[in-house]
């Protein structure tokens, strides 16, 4: 019998539900349990993949294509269990399929209305796609009270009541604010939220209050009191050092067992929490610091690289180390005199991205890795921005450039018109849509056998996620290889070179895929962890 558990969120944004849902999920993991996490989105994009990432943050894109909410990677690196397009659904997308089936006429004689089409579409989506799981955790973006967010919340209501008590839960997140001239812990937010949940009649059946100090028990007990809950289904979720310490504290704060209590399930053995003990433990006494440079072009905001940010803090795991990342705008290197900023750096990162902005920037801090013979990872972009460089200033094609700029002398780069994908030719061009039109999702890749890069991976055929509309031009192998530069890891067919590697460097590669997606804290990626080695042995040296 599948289970669900939906979480909700009130007060203000940004409370962390997408971390709360994946930590809850990695806790009833740790009991034995078979989860699965979504997550419904209220706004109209069909997917987050055309939003900015200021706006958005990053994307993340799942082994079968799908460009989600950065959230669903919280629920991979957590769970471990490969997220899916059916764990992410969007008002866009609910309302795309519906206008194509009344146009189609399958509703023919009716009003289509929000309630029951949208609600029906929602609850569909909830419940599709789920096999032996025991629980299914559910997030609602958004807070409780936004307009758009309505039939989520009355789909969710009308699944409780469908549902039943023993198989629905609702956890709601909400804030608990200190304020320092009263010198007290603030309830009154918390209750209006609930009061807002339960007039489009939800009850909570447990609180799960943020907060930056213990809950003393008189507030805890006047939460209970006005939201109608019980006290100990009031859960403190307390500001911490590193987010995987959340499955921790939230087992010690009786999370799992008021879920387990709620709905009726007694016996189950306690959790097995060792391995998020052991990635804590490692976390909080390092054997030392590496300081990586991440050159990118959305460095204002860290959640547009929300999965390469915790990728390099597992790589730090598998080290021993802690990682230092600087985060700069690749425009600063567009500037002379600002190579400075790159002294005393371990290793540098060029990050994924799209668009013009700061290109030269980041060629120059590709530049800079290799001669001053710095660990250089690049990623996507990163990857094709190594290409031009190596092209100009090793292989003397100073007009080498990406066609996605613009025309140029020399395209070492250029817009992938059609390409492989099980077994069926896809077609693109520069009319083609925008939306969801990328080379996107899992793709194998053939190592070859004497690199550097099998030997990190210790294998000779990998898969890795994919986001990207350019590719590096196989016309221009042999003469970057006579410089010096090899593409290493290939598409299955020897068309799309997705490896580069210098192989007269300590480490320097480009991968034109996404390896930050599939990292988690109990399971580096290999990159990574090989990433922050070359790192360390680096800071060593200097
Ligand atoms: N803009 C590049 C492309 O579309 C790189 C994309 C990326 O870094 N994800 O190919």
């Amino acid at each position: 019998m599948t289970r669900y558990i939906f979480i909700t969120g009130g007060v203000v944004s940004s409370l962390g539900k997408g971390l709360a849902s994946a930590a809850l999920g990695a806790v009833l993991q740790a009991r034995g349990f078979k989860v699965r996490l979504r997550k419904l989105d209220p706004y109209l994009n069909v997917d987050p993949g055309t939003m900015n990432p200021y706006q958005h943050g990053e994307v993340y894109v799942t082994d079968d294509g799908a460009e989600t909410d950065l959230d669903l990677g919280h629920y991979e690196r957590f769970t471990g269990v490969a997220a899916r397009q059916s764990d992410n659904i969007t008002s866009g997308r609910i309302y795309q399929r519906i206008i194509a089936k009344e146009r189609r006429g399958d509703y023919l004689g009716a009003t289509v209305q929000v309630i029951p089409h949208v609600t029906d579409a929602i609850k569909e989506f909830v419940c599709a796609d789920v096999d032996d799981q025991d629980f299914v955790l559910c997030e609602i973006g958004g807070t409780v009270g936004d307009i758009e967010g309505l039939p989520f919340f009355e789909a969710i209501r009308q699944l409780g009541n469908e549902l039943g008590r023993d198989r629905s839960l609702f956890v709601h997140l909400t804030l608990l604010p200190f304020i320092p001239s009263a010198g007290e812990l603030k309830t009154k937010p918390t209750q209006h939220s609930v009061k807002e949940l339960r007039g489009i009649g939800i009850q909570p059946d447990i609180l799960l209050c943020r907060c930056d100090r213990e809950i003393p028990v008189i507030e805890r007990r006047k939460i209970a009191l006005f939201c109608n809950v019980r006290d100990d289904a009031v859960i403190p979720a307390l500001d911490v050092e590193s987010i995987y310490e959340v499955p921790l504290r939230y087992h010690l704060a009786g999370f799992d067992s008021q879920i387990l209590q709620a709905f009726g399930m007694s016996g189950v053995p306690e959790p097995d929490l060792g391995t998020w003990e052991e990635i804590t433990g490692r976390l909080s006494a390092p054997d030392g610091e590496v300081k990586i440079a991440v050159v990118g072009k959305y460095t204002g905001l860290k959640d547009a690289y929300k999965s390469l940010d915790e990728a390099l803090v597992h790589g730090g795991i598998a080290n021993k180390v802690s990682v230092d990342i600087e985060w700069i705008e690749s425009e600063t290197f567009e500037q002379d005199g600002n190579l400075h900023y790159l002294e005393g750096v371990n290793g540098i990162l060029v990050p994924g991205g799209f668009g013009e902005r700061g290109i030269e920037g980041k060629i120059a801090a590709a530049r800079i890795a290799r001669e001053r013979r710095i660990p250089y990872f690049g990623i996507c972009l990163g990857m094709q921005m190594a290409v031009i460089e190596t092209a100009r200033n090793m292989a003397d094609l100073s007009g080498a450039g990406s066609t996605e700029f613009g025309e140029c002398e020399d395209s070492v780069v250029g817009l992938m018109t059609e390409w492989e994908k099980e077994g069926k030719i896809e077609h693109r061009d520069a009319e083609s849509d925008v939306g969801g039109t990328m080379r996107l999702g899992a793709y194998e890749c053939v190592l070859s056998p004497t690199s550097k890069v099998s030997e990190i991976y210790n294998q000779d055929r990998i898969s890795e996620r994919h986001r990207h509309r350019y590719e590096v031009n196989l016309a221009y192998e042999n003469l970057l290889a006579k410089s010096g530069v090899i593409f290493p890891g290939k598409s299955p067919d020897g068309f799309l070179p997705e490896i580069l590697e210098v192989p007269d460097h300590p480490w320097f590669i480009g991968v034109q895929f996404h390896p930050e997606l599939k990292s988690k804290p109990f399971d580096p990626h290999p990159l990574f962890a090989s990433f922050i080695e070359a790192a360390v042995t680096q800071s060593r040296l200097v």
